[in-house]
């Protein structure tokens, strides 16, 4: 069931949005060579803290997890795609990370990643991250009254594609409201005209995966929490939450 939400409460998804915004904007400065995912994901809970807000990334655990999610950020370096655990690893010279993070304020959640890369960077990893968000932006363009689910899926596919880039199939953006999680699923590619309609009032997270080395395949590390790529390609990750308006998408998580 999809359900849409008031203007208030689109006001008030906003508030959550924001928290994320700055959890991703504190993580991103203080990531550099040599600091761990540890602590960055202590940064992101400091924000979390100081908002009054909670983690619905804390304790998460959905089906096909073996354990609760044990951190407020997912940390995702280099040929990790999503769903990384933040652990004692060190960040060293050229690592490409995505960070997804997500908040709960006033019962409303919020759900936003960004992907970059610390000390000096390799050209295919900004290459990588350019298309990306813009991928990203292509699927929060067509996110207006009048399209479809498909018309979202088939904009982020194609700007995906066309630089021959990987799609995970399976993983994609959701509806997001007083759960992280709700209907309808958003994949990430997909044909146009087709699916759910969209409506004044629908929220929903948008977050392509892009994997470097153009194949589709990806695997569960031993820790069953992160997807990583089968062929030890690079990955990036970039998400916004959106909320479908009569005066076009408004980003709740904007930066
Ligand atoms: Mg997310
Ligand atoms: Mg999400």
């Amino acid at each position: 069931m999809v359900e849409l939400k008031t203007d208030t409460s689109i006001d008030a998804m906003y508030e959550a949005g924001q928290v994320v915004a700055r959890g991703l904007t504190a993580v991103r400065e203080a990531a550099d060579v040599g600091v761990s995912l540890r602590e960055l994901d202590e940064v992101a809970h400091a924000v979390l803290r100081e908002a009054g807000a909670t983690s619905p990334f804390l304790g998460y655990r959905p089906s096909f997890a073996p354990t609760p999610f044990p951190a407020v950020i997912c940390a995702s370096v280099n040929d990790a795609i999503v769903h990384g655990i933040p652990t004692a690893y060190r960040l060293r010279d050229g690592d490409l990370v995505s960070i997804d993070f997500g908040a709960q304020l006033g019962g409303w959640a919020g759900d936003s990643a960004i992907t970059f890369t610390v000390g000096r960077p390799r050209p295919a990893d900004l290459r990588l991250i350019d298309t990306a968000e813009r991928a990203l932006a292509a699927g929060i363009e067509a996110a207006v009254v009048g399209n479809r689910i498909g018309d979202i899926a088939h904009a982020i596919g194609t700007v995906c594609r066309e630089a021959g880039y990987g799609i995970p199939d399976g993983f994609g953006g959701h509806g997001i409201g007083r759960q992280m999680h709700e209907d309808p699923g958003v994949p990430n590619e997909g044909r146009p005209r087709r699916g759910m309609p969209l409506r004044h009032g629908m929220a929903l997270a948008i977050e392509p995966m892009l994997i470097t080395g153009g194949k589709d395949g990806y695997h569960a590390a031993p820790d069953g929490w992160t997807l990583k790529s089968n062929d030890g390609s690079r990955a990036a990750h970039v998400e916004h939450t959106v909320a479908i308006t009569e005066e076009g998408p408004r980003i709740l998580t904007a930066r």
